[in-house]
């Protein structure tokens, strides 16, 4: 499999090539150069173990000449193991990756947080770090991620990432803006390659420096300066197994035939979660609807259901108590426009420079019926607000006994609206309720149970560099802390 740019980069890269990369150098997202089917796979699929499961997947999308296959089965099968994703929430089959509940008469809940961070993150992030050691290792070289989170995402990498030798990883948030738990989760690491740095300021603050740093391409090449960012092709190859695998579960669950459809509701933000569903369903997987769930910051509402794709001021962009949908923009949205453009690349570059001065880009000006077309792909979306999320909570409290978190709550409460009799309705549990207690405990006045290894994280030793807004200070600690071993 090569890789080429939605804007047209095209020099025949592998897998191994764009892994470490993260925008291509035109400005566009990876993409695969065509959608491996699998619609004669599934019956040989069907009752595969999680782990070998993403092997055959993956090994799709990634030559043996690239990375020896054996090689790879080996990273999956040290990936995903129930000693990592370990967190069953209660009322949940320990016995599997991905465990489905049914929500009797309802939608179903498939368990993508069950990994050291309690997020959806985990599922890609924990492969990714075991290849960028492989790859790193093989070639010699060494890494210095550079990251701005708000939660999830640092949260992710630095688990994903800590005690590898060829990796040092630089985090920076916003300083006393996260959650106690997401600060005590982050700050308590002790890794000897692992950097917290809270930044005197916002959370915009943070990925400006990031951006400042990665744009000096001397001293990004100098310090090997590399990012795990949601536009991440292996992140998002990674994704695509655990469609495939609620796939076979409702399938069982349901006693459907192989062949018959289900629709999946997705908690969005960055478009990264939904748009491996979208590839999936590309690939022949049989999906009805892809739902794509916002929070009030319905960037994705609304291009979906007006064809106007516009993104919002940091002004316009909400705190909300599901803060990791918090988005200006969708970051991955390109690559769902590239398949609308029918991989035109031209097109899609055209579309997206004019966005990135615009910030606004009108479908309904080249497609008089673009919303026919989005369906023809199976998007539908909708979003939900603060008010919405406690309802759902408080209600899937009362009639299932089950505490969601947040983000899964947007996800039902769009869900419910497109439901339909006899087709499963699958909703991504992107988070557990013990990261995010305060909005819990507004919503049914009691706090979730936490998992044994989280009670009182809060209280750990914390190790953190405090710097100011200021990307020179920012460089001159990477100068004096980067892995060049
Ligand atoms: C990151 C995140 C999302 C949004 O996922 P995208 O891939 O950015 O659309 C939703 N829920 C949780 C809990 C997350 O951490």
């Amino acid at each position: 499999m090569k890789y080429y740019s939605t804007r047209g980069y095209d020099i025949n890269q592998s897998f191994s090539d764009i892994l470490l990369e993260g925008l291509a150098p035109d400005g566009g997202l990876y993409m695969p150069k065509f959608y491996p089917d699998i619609k004669h796979k599934l019956l040989e699929w069907k009752d595969l173990e999680y782990a070998e499961l993403s092997y055959q997947i993956l090994k799709l999308f990634c030559d043996n000449a690239d990375i020896p296959h054996a090689d790879l089965k080996d990273i999956c099968y040290k990936t995903y193991t129930k000693d990592i994703y370990k967190y069953v929430r209660d009322g949940e089959n320990a016995g599997e990756i991905t465990p489905l509940t049914i929500l009797k008469d309802d939608v179903c809940l498939l368990a993508l947080s069950n990994g050291p961070t309690l997020a959806f993150k985990d599922m890609a992030m924990q492969l990714l770090g075991n290849l960028f050691d492989y790859v790193l290792e093989r070639k010699g070289r060494k890494l210095n991620i550079l990251g701005a989170t708000s939660g999830d995402t640092g949260s992710a990498a630095e688990y994903a990432m800590r005690g590898k030798k060829n990796i040092n990883i630089f985090m920076l948030s916003p300083h006393n803006k996260m959650s106690a738990f997401q600060q005590a989760q982050m700050f308590s690491l002790t890794d000897e390659n692992i950097f917290n740095i809270a930044i005197e300021g916002f959370f915009d603050n943070c990925q400006d420096i990031v951006k400042v740093v990665s744009n000096d391409l001397e001293f990004k090449q100098k310090y090997n300066i590399g990012t795990v960012n949601s536009i991440n092709w292996a992140r998002i190859a990674a994704q695509i197994v655990y469609y495939i695998k609620g796939y076979f579960n409702s399938i069982r669950a349901f006693k459907l035939e192989l062949g018959d459809v289900i629709d999946f509701c997705v908690p969005s933000g960055n478009f990264g979660n939904i748009c491996a569903g979208h590839i999936a369903k590309q690939m022949g997987l049989p999906v009805n609807k892809l739902i794509a769930a916002s929070n009030e910051n319905n960037v994705l509402d609304i291009v979906f259901n007006t064809g106007v794709y516009k993104s919002r001021t940091v002004q316009q962009t909400c705190q909300t108590s599901s803060p990791s949908m918090d988005i200006s923009k969708a970051s991955n949205f390109e690559r769902f426009v590239f398949d609308y453009n029918k991989q035109n690349a031209e097109k899609t570059k055209q579309q997206f420079e004019q966005f990135s001065k615009t910030d606004i880009i009108n479908f309904n000006d080249s497609h008089s019926n673009c919303l026919d077309e989005f369906k023809k792909f199976g998007f539908f979306a909708a979003s939900s607000t603060h008010a919405h999320r406690l309802d759902i909570i408080r209600d899937i409290y009362a009639r299932h006994n089950i505490i969601i978190d947040p983000h899964t709550a947007d996800g039902i409460k769009v869900a419910r609206q497109y439901k339909q009799k006899n087709i499963p309705m699958v909703v991504l549990e992107t988070a557990q309720p013990d990261k995010f207690e305060q909005t819990i405990k507004e919503s049914i006045n009691t706090l979730p149970n936490r998992h044994n290894d989280f009670v009182g994280i809060e209280k750990l030793d914390k190790r953190v560099k405090l710097l100011n807004n200021n990307a020179d200070e920012v460089k001159e600690f990477i100068m004096q802390n980067h892995n060049s071993k």
